[in-house]
């Protein structure tokens, strides 16, 4: 069964119009700048929020990993010891254990997504799969978007791309718009950054470009990383060589991740980052338009 972790109704970002984005756990890529970690994993795992603990220790005598202790008036969880077996999230009523990632049918998705029809219909939107890597679970997304195009919904497929081309063959048909992230051109700083090399999603990119397929490429913007003038060029020299791709929407990377990687129990990579100011980004932007390219800074 497919693990979601979350289902976001009324996004703007995510595609044409109102959209309900409905996010998929795993990922193949490790971006040091991921905003979403709990996407990472395709298994279930255990959040911890210390701020809504209220120290009652229930959850200290169900572990069977004697993962959990207590210190003064709350519970600590020890993530060495911690196998996300969600016992302690049953007996935790303040919220302060849960897990990320929900089995949920096709069925089960489609009905939520259904519920904001009105605002597709009047706004031009739809619906949108994101990660997480949503080609990680093949079976499901062609499932899905198979379903949701059967009953006249806008697909979009928010997508890093990295998977085989069989895999982006098999749901082509069904994905009305592809909204592809790009990193960088260089594959060594790909590989250094994400820990996967690019050369399967730029493939799989020029594929569908050659192939007529709506798209949109996006790149994250992240200052000291990949905003340096060399990586922008590259990527406008990129992306203007694909046959009828005309669109880039360049993305402000946000500090939002730190608390949700200490909630994983996890470090995170990029502690202190800054996000870009607007100037960086309309500057950003100039240089990728001097490529001919239609570029919207944020989306
Ligand atoms: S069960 Fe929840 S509220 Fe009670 S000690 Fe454990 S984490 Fe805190
Ligand atoms: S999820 Fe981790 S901390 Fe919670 S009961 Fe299971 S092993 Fe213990």
């Amino acid at each position: 069964m497919p693990l979601i972790f979350d289902i976001k109704r009324f996004s703007i970002h995510d595609g044409p119009g109102i959209r309900t984005t409905v996010f998929l756990k795993g990922c193949p890529l490790v971006c040091m700048w991921c905003h979403n970690p709990e996407s990472q994993s395709s298994a279930l795992e255990l959040i911890f929020r210390p701020d809504r603990c209220i120290g009652c220790g229930a959850c200290v005598e169900v572990c069977p990993g004697e993962a959990i202790t207590m210190e003064e008036w709350r519970s600590i969880t020890n993530w060495e010891r911690c196998t996300h077996c969600g016992d302690c999230v049953d007996v935790c009523y303040t919220g302060a254990r849960e897990l990320a990632g929900r089995e949920m049918t096709v069925g089960e998705v489609l009905e939520i997504v259904e519920r904001d029809r009105p605002f597709y219909e009047e706004s031009g939107g739809g619906v949108t799969f994101s990660g997480g890597e949503p080609l990680s679970q093949p079976d499901f997304l062609e499932e899905a978007l198979e379903a949701c195009q059967k009953v006249g919904l806008h697909t979009a497929l928010d997508t890093s791309g990295h998977a085989l081309w069989e895999v982006v063959d098999r749901i082509c048909p069904y994905v009305d718009l592809f909204l592809y992230d790009v990193k960088f051109i260089d594959d060594a700083l790909h590989k250094k950054c994400t820990g996967v090399s690019n050369e399967l999603l730029l493939d799989n990119l020029r594929r569908l470009a050659e192939l007529g397929h709506s798209i949109v490429v996006r790149v994250p913007i992240i200052p000291g990383v990949n905003d340096a003038p060399a990586d922008v060029q590259a990527l406008g020299r990129y992306v203007t060589n694909l046959p009828g791709v005309t669109r880039i929407d360049v993305l402000p990377y946000h500090e939002i991740a730190t608390e949700k990687y200490r909630r994983l129990g996890r470090e995170y990579a990029l502690q202190n980052q800054l996000t870009p100011s607007d100037n960086v980004m309309q500057n950003i932007a100039c240089m990728l338009r001097e490529f001919g390219l239609e570029v919207r800074v944020g989306g």
